[in-house]
């Protein structure tokens, strides 16, 4: 299958949504704790060394960082959130932050919320889970770091997972992801082209 997001390049950071850049086009915006995996998975699925280095860059990460695909869309990383010794004030701040770039940006199409495998669906990946279905946004979860599990544990929390999503968010799916291997990258690549509307594919010929 073709990677349409292997040309992918950071394009700004900014500290609050105002400063974003134009609402137009489409984008797919990756929510996650910090230390999820976020940005490995953001490199894995654009096939690319250090993209997302960018957004640990020290003073970025509390940035929501926009990254252009092509002219018409964007990857963009939301600020990890829930590891960070910070204070109340600023952890407030920035969760308003997120929650006003999700419920208020038209050209966003979905998101991508990643969790450790060993700990799924922490409080805030249930808020974010909830921000989204409330503003009638899709979500899809990766399973972050599932080569820490053998298959059928792992298949276990998958299955964990996808019934407690039927509460918070019933359109949600979820998948197992490794940075490790690449089968979860197409997985996750074919939900992006889905929502950025690339033409559908044809599936290779065996
Ligand atoms: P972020 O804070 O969400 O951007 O997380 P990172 O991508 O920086 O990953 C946090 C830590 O987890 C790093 O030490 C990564 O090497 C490790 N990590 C990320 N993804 C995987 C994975 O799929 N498998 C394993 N074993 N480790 C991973």
């Amino acid at each position: 299958m073709k990677n349409h997001y292997q040309h992918t390049r950071f394009h700004l950071g900014t500290p609050t949504p105002r400063q974003a850049p134009p609402d137009t086009g489409m984008e797919v915006a990756f929510a996650g704790r910090s230390n999820a995996g976020k940005s490995s998975a953001l490199n894995v699925i654009t096939s690319q060394k250090a993209l997302a280095r960018t957004s640990k860059t020290p003073g970025r990460t509390q940035h929501i960082n926009f990254f252009t695909v092509d002219e018409q869309r964007r990857l963009v990383d939301l600020p990890g959130y829930g590891y960070a010794k910070v204070s109340k004030d600023i952890k407030d701040r920035w969760h308003r932050g997120i929650a006003q770039y999700l419920e208020t940006r038209q050209s966003l199409r979905g998101v991508i919320l990643l969790m450790d495998i060993r700990h799924p669906l922490k409080e805030f990946d249930r808020q974010v889970l909830t921000w989204c279905h409330n503003a009638g946004l899709s979500a899809h979860v990766l399973l972050t770091k599932a080569d820490k599990l053998k298959r059928a544990p792992a298949k276990a929390v998958l299955l964990k997972v996808r019934g407690n999503l039927a509460e918070l968010h019933p359109l949600a799916t979820v998948q197992l992801f490794s940075a490790l291997t690449p089968a979860g990258a197409g997985e996750a690549r074919a939900v992006l082209d889905q929502w950025l509307e690339f033409p559908p594919q044809d599936p290779p010929e065996d």
